[in-house]
């Protein structure tokens, strides 16, 4: 494919900029944000879990306007509220003695249980999005927490005072075998407003996977390597960048969870690679351009069959597991073949079959 003037002009001025957005979809973008003020400060990241499926969620949050960011299943990212703007996510909540944590802090809430484990294509998903804020808003990883740490309890018939342990949304993130995955080195120690005495402890099980050795996902992760994660499509940017030969490595913000292999550096510019360093290295996991199936009935003569169809209850990630974006599974909708290692997650769509063999 040649590349058109505007659209090499438009990837340089993005890489000479340093501005990489998150990659994320809009189409569940709130109706609210022009409603919410801009948020003062950032001083957390609260992540929760949805406690439903993505579908109803995803429409839920979004007309409420109640978080910033929220991740499915199949590690696919949609934008809700603007992250500059407050967003409704965390209800009655005080961390440090700051009540209201909507006013303070950024909302990311992920599809799936508080005590369920979740898939690495979604974890890695949350990782690289998390990274990247943090990084915006210099954020240590002691200031990802989940709404079990933050929410709170008015004094009711079981405790006269107010407490701790109004929810357990999220808690999984609090557990250190999750943070490894996440790449998260520290967690909080202590519950600063307990400590002080400003609230009870209400929940003394919740208490000790907040902070103590409760982890209920030890087992499901130990083995996990984060290098062997599933990475999530290329953003983007990447793909414009990459239909050049190009590479996004000028800014420490975007990085694939994956870590990338240490590479000898070249002469060519920063964060620009000739075309055949990235063959190079690309070379052994791609499918060659010229190779790639242009139809069913080609992907069926190459020895492929449908394995699925995605539905609101059928994702890719269930019908393909951690394969789903690799090179030799296949998404086929109106007579296009897009293969796993290119399609957009946020453009996986019901009614699109996937091919693998
Ligand atoms: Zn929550």
């Amino acid at each position: 494919m040649k590349p058109g003037r505007h659209a090499i002009a438009l990837a340089l001025a993005l890489m000479s900029a340093g501005v990489f957005a998150i990659d994320a979809s809009d189409r569940y973008r709130s109706p609210r944000n022009p409603e919410r003020p801009i948020r003062r400060t950032t001083e957390l990241i609260v992540l929760h879990t949805t406690e439903a499926a993505a579908r109803g969620s995803l429409k839920k949050l979004s007309e409420r306007g109640e978080c910033h960011y929220c991740v499915t299943e199949e590690g696919t990212v949609y934008r809700i509220v603007d992250r500059d703007r407050e967003a409704f996510h965390a209800g009655r909540s005080m961390w440090n003695g700051k009540e209201d944590v909507d006013k303070f802090s950024i909302g990311i809430e992920c599809v799936g249980y508080h005590d369920k484990a979740m898939s690495l294509v979604q974890l890695a998903a949350i990782r690289t999005l998390v990274k990247e804020l943090q990084s915006m808003y210099h954020l240590g990883d002691e200031k990802v927490v989940c709404h079990a740490h933050v929410a709170y309890s008015a004094p009711n018939k079981w405790h006269k005072k107010r407490c701790r342990g109004r929810k357990q949304c999220g808690m999984l993130f609090a557990m250190p075998s999750v943070r490894r995955v996440l790449d998260l080195k520290k967690r909080v120690a202590s519950d600063p407003d307990t400590k002080a005495k400003r609230l009870a402890v209400g929940d003394p099980y919740l208490e000790k996977v907040l902070y103590g050795n409760v982890d209920t996902m030890r087992g499901t992760y130990a083995k996990a390597n984060i290098a062997s994660a599933p990475k999530p499509a290329p953003s983007a940017t990447d793909r414009l960048l990459g239909m050049f030969g190009l590479e996004n490595t000028s800014s420490g913000q975007i990085k694939a969870p994956a870590p990338p292999k240490v590479e000898p550096s070249t002469s060519a510019p920063k964060g620009l690679k000739s075309k055949s360093a990235a063959k190079t290295k690309a070379a052994p996991k791609t499918t060659p351009t010229d190779r790639i199936p242009t139809s069913q009935a080609d992907l069926k003569r190459r020895g492929y069959r449908l394995i699925g169809t995605v539905s609101p209850y059928n994702t890719a990630s269930r019908i393909a597991g951690a394969k789903w974006n690799s090179p030799n599974t296949f998404y086929t909708i109106r007579n296009k073949v897009i293969p796993g290692n290119l399609i957009n997650p946020a453009k996986i769509e019901k009614g699109m079959g996937i091919w693998a063999k």
